[in-house]
């Protein structure tokens, strides 16, 4: 006999449903009536990307992983647009997804733990009350007590939501004469938008996509989901490396909150940047290809000593990568400091590029051998 469900929140399932409503039903209807203009448009972008952008590199990369420092100024409109993206408080949000690491797919310990489906871990752990005994516990944000910003911000987050959610949408609509528009436009449309593509984190991130870095969760990576997330669909990487100020690691990456958060840095509005040393990420992508080239190694009828030959070949591949990242951070170093005299300066780059060309050659070999597998 299954346990009896926890009740429902109604106030919750209020504000999912008028949103809902607001924006699939009455803004097309009223866009058919009245019309909207381009500056409808605008609008609904600006405070979409605010909106997320708090929760991405607000709530998520800066108080709930710390993974950079960020001044009192950004952090007083972080906590603005997080109050507007209507997702409970910073510090709230923090703690929850704090656990959600910490016992990432555990059905009762992760609050929106991917293993109890789809919908569970997309809004259903919001429709009724599961974490009734931990909702006030805040114990693993001892640091974020200390953030008056963030105590600010949660003590009054219901003033600062409707402040925001009416007060934004309401001044628009004064200075462009379109007050029903562009409430439903950046107020529900808005706000039905940035509330989906932030579960999406929860839920198809944890179902859609490779798994890069890692099997030992239900974290992936996916590009379309970056697309839709402000970067944050590099998800499997994030779960392996959460201290990591980045989620799309690679140049290429589609990542507008690590852009965000290293174009700030060079006006003073944030520092300490924290980084993984390229070496555990090279490292972990490898070792995910290994397993899976011997998962596949393993239905197929080959011979035992191909296996072996990956194995030994895989440990020569991360000894050449050690000492290439080793030389590469020892020459960064000195060209730092500057103590090196210029023959010897020659001497390590001369060393890095011949450890380069090794560790280039044998990644080349290693991977044309293991994608035939993997
Ligand atoms: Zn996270
Ligand atoms: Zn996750």
């Amino acid at each position: 006999m299954s346990a009896k469900r926890p009740p429902l929140l109604w106030f919750n399932i209020f504000i999912f449903t008028s949103s809902l409503l607001l924006a699939l039903v009455a803004t097309p209807l009223y866009a058919v009536s009245h019309g909207l203009g381009w500056e409808h448009l605008i609008w609904l972008l600006i405070a979409f990307s605010f909106t997320n952008l708090s929760i991405t590199a607000g709530y998520h990369r800066l108080w709930s992983h710390k993974t950079y420092q960020a001044s009192s100024i950004l952090r007083v409109i972080f906590a603005i647009g997080g109050a507007f993206s209507l997702q409970n408080s910073a510090l709230h949000w923090s703690s929850d997804h704090r656990d959600h690491h910490k016992h990432v797919d555990h059905d009762s310990k992760d609050p929106y733990s991917a293993s109890r489906g789809f919908w569970y871990s997309h809004m259903g752990w919001m429709l009724r009350d599961y974490n009734h005994e931990t909702y006030f516990d805040y114990k693993n944000c001892r640091d974020l007590k200390k953030d008056k910003i963030v105590q600010w911000q949660h003590k009054y987050y219901a003033a600062l939501a409707i402040a925001t959610n009416f007060g934004f949408p309401i001044l628009l609509g004064i200075i462009y004469s379109d007050i029903v528009g562009m409430f439903l436009v950046v107020g529900a449309l808005r706000l039905f938008l940035s509330h989906h593509t932030t579960f999406f984190i929860n839920s198809l991130a944890h179902i859609w996509g490779k798994q890069t870095f890692t099997n030992k969760n239900s974290a992936r990576d996916n590009g379309a989901l970056a697309f839709l997330t402000f970067g944050e669909g590099y998800h499997n990487f994030h779960h392996l490396f959460e201290n990591d100020y980045r989620n799309g690691i690679d140049w290429w990456h589609y990542d507008p909150t690590k852009w965000l958060i290293k174009g700030c840095s060079w006006i003073g509005l944030t520092e300490k940047l924290r980084v993984t040393p390229q070496f555990k990420i090279e490292k972990a992508r490898a070792t995910m290809l290994l397993q899976n080239a011997h998962q596949k190694l393993h239905t197929m009828d080959v011979n035992p000593s191909l296996a072996h030959k990956l194995e030994q070949d895989f440990e020569s591949l991360i000894e050449s990568m050690h000492d290439y990242y080793d030389s590469k951070m020892q020459l960064l170093q000195s060209k730092k400091q500057q103590i090196l005299k210029s023959h010897e300066l020659e001497l390590l780059k001369h060393r890095h590029h011949r450890l380069k060309e090794q560790f280039k050659y044998q990644q080349q070999m290693w991977m044309s051998d293991i994608k035939r597998y993997a």
